[in-house]
């Protein structure tokens, strides 16, 4: 997916909950607030920076974890195989 919005834009825009800076998600579908760890949605190109729309990110980082426990178990069971 294309970036929506320029680097511009994103510099200017600050999460209404903390006032602090907020990224450019990877996919560039929405704007991150670390620090609230909320996503705002863009829609046709335009930012919704309300927290009441924004979306948790715990669940999708939930997620990683769980990933990189699974990879970090098949990593140490290669290790044994290999001594
Ligand atoms: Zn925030």
């Amino acid at each position: 997916m294309a970036q929506e919005i320029s680097d511009e834009l994103v510099e200017v825009l600050a999460c209404p909950r903390c006032r602090g800076r907020v990224n450019l998600s990877l996919n560039g579908a929405g704007l991150v607030c670390r620090a609230c760890r909320l996503l705002y949605e863009i829609r046709e190109g335009i930012p919704v920076m309300l927290v009441e729309e924004a979306r948790n990110m715990d669940d999708h980082t939930a997620k990683i974890s769980k990933y990189d426990s699974v990879q970090k178990a098949r990593d140490a069971r290669r290790e044994i195989f290999q001594e």
